[in-house]
């Protein structure tokens, strides 16, 4: 990419870019020690992303970062990256690919739909930093994606602070790609990326009550089944406080539906524990939401009031010692459905895409697994079997833990050996 090589250690680079998050206050000291380990580890640090907004906090831990930009700043990144490594001129290298500039390894690739958000949730201040919700036209989008599969990407991860919203800002207006009309919305968007034949992964699904339509599509494999749906409590009186709109009190009902419609639906959420105003009953019926929905990846965080948002005016705020137990609790409750659903996917066979090679192992994930926030699947014959990454393969499941599965590529009885990729069914690609 512009003759720069994306490595994995600071030893080998010659400058860090930092990607923020300044959502919540435990975001921003994570930010801030990202930073603090990168200037100790390399020293020519250019920080991005979010908290990038607050440029004074960065500045005020870290005064010696190279440049400092906001989110989606591709331009300002790069100015910078200009700066601190001066490219070398190769007339054979320097034209942009035209898939375009990619932060991530080359076989998968963030596909931003839309930005900002139109919702107030009360603990939260992304509208106010990234204004109301903005979508890109779905022939645009369509059409970068189309970019990216030829350029070698074979999972595409949609990205937005709303995916369920996308388009209702431009009323869902109809765009024409490969001489077809698609609707910028959700479920045609999930359509026209299932002619891509690649995985496609939505995330930040909010759940609004047209989320069941794009389910059929996952069940017929045009988009992955899996969702990644921030649910954030699970007690109308505590989402009410939220400000988080919709039917809350009918979505354990949805999630069984969607699963007996895609029974092999993956759905990740995240919650929020320590709300203010939370009771000890009202967390207790969090945790029996836990029991009853067995979602199958879950993420939480112990409220914490981040500066101009609108929660930490309400009354009866948790004290932290509370909130770090119930957070405990949480975590500890789901761990174990985690385990068990994992578990359950023992002596079956999954397929795969291959994320890296580690000695003999190949380290992949499976259709359930989205990059950086969920589990792995080590393949314990992956270098013998010759996958390398972006490969799609189909494992057996030998065992698993708490988040990572652990099998062999799929035997081939009468070759006596695994079966390798280029043998597999050509179900995708
Ligand atoms: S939906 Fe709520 S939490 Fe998500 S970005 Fe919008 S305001 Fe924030």
């Amino acid at each position: 990419m512009e003759g720069y090589e994306l490595v994995q250690t600071y030893e080998d680079a010659d400058a860090v870019v930092v990607n923020t998050c300044g959502f919540i206050d435990s975001a921003v000291a994570e930010s801030l020690d990202a930073i603090g380990e990168a200037m100790a580890e390399n020293g020519k640090v250019i920080v991005t992303g979010c908290l990038g907004k607050r440029a004074e906090v960065i500045r005020e831990a870290h005064p010696g970062v190279l440049s400092i930009s906001g989110p989606q700043d591709y331009a300002s990144v790069m100015e910078a990256v200009h700066a601190a490594v001066p490219p070398r001129h190769d007339p054979f290298v320097d034209l942009l690919p035209d898939y375009g500039l990619k932060l991530t390894p080359k076989h998968y690739a963030y596909l931003k739909i839309s930005e900002g958000c139109n919702h107030g949730c009360s603990f939260c201040i992304i509208p106010s930093m990234r204004g109301k919700l903005a979508s890109r036209p779905v022939d645009e989008v369509l059409r970068e994606a189309e970019r990216l599969v030829r350029g070698g990407v074979r999972e595409l991860l949609v990205v937005s602070q709303d995916t369920s919203a996308y388009g209702a800002d431009l009323r869902y207006e109809p765009r024409e790609w490969r001489g077809k009309a698609y609707q910028t919305r959700m479920k045609a968007l999930c359509e026209g990326l299932g002619e891509l034949g690649v995985w496609s992964r939505l995330h930040y699904v909010y759940p609004y009550p047209h989320v069941d339509e794009v389910i059929p599509l996952m069940a017929e494999g045009k988009v992955l089944p899996y969702l990644d749906i921030p649910f954030q409590h699970a007690v109308p009186r505590v989402l009410k406080l939220m400000k988080r709109p919709g039917a809350v009190d009918r979505t354990l009902e949805r999630i069984r539906n969607w699963r007996s419609m895609c029974p092999e639906l993956t759905v990740r959420s995240t919650f929020i524990v320590g709300f203010p105003g939370e009771t000890e009953a009202e967390f207790e019926e969090l945790l029996d939401f836990l029991d009853e929905a067995q979602l199958d990846r879950v993420g939480a965080f112990a409220y914490s009031p981040v500066e101009g948002a609108r929660a930490n005016e309400l009354p009866d705020p948790v004290p932290e010692e509370v909130k770090a137990e119930r957070l405990a609790r949480f975590m500890e409750r789901q761990a174990g459905i985690s385990a068990a659903r994992l578990e359950a996917k023992v002596g079956t066979v999954q397929r795969c895409i291959v994320d890296a090679i580690d000695g003999e192992l190949a380290i992949a994930r499976s259709m359930a697994d989205a990059p950086e926030i969920d589990g792995t699947v080590q393949i314990q014959n992956g270098w013998f079997a010759g996958l390398k990454p972006g490969d799609f393969v189909d494992v057996e499941i030998m065992g698993s833990d708490e988040h990572d599965l652990f099998g062999e590529v799929a035997f081939d009885e009468e070759a006596e050996r695994p079966l390798r990729p280029g043998e597999l069914p050509a179900v995708l690609v």
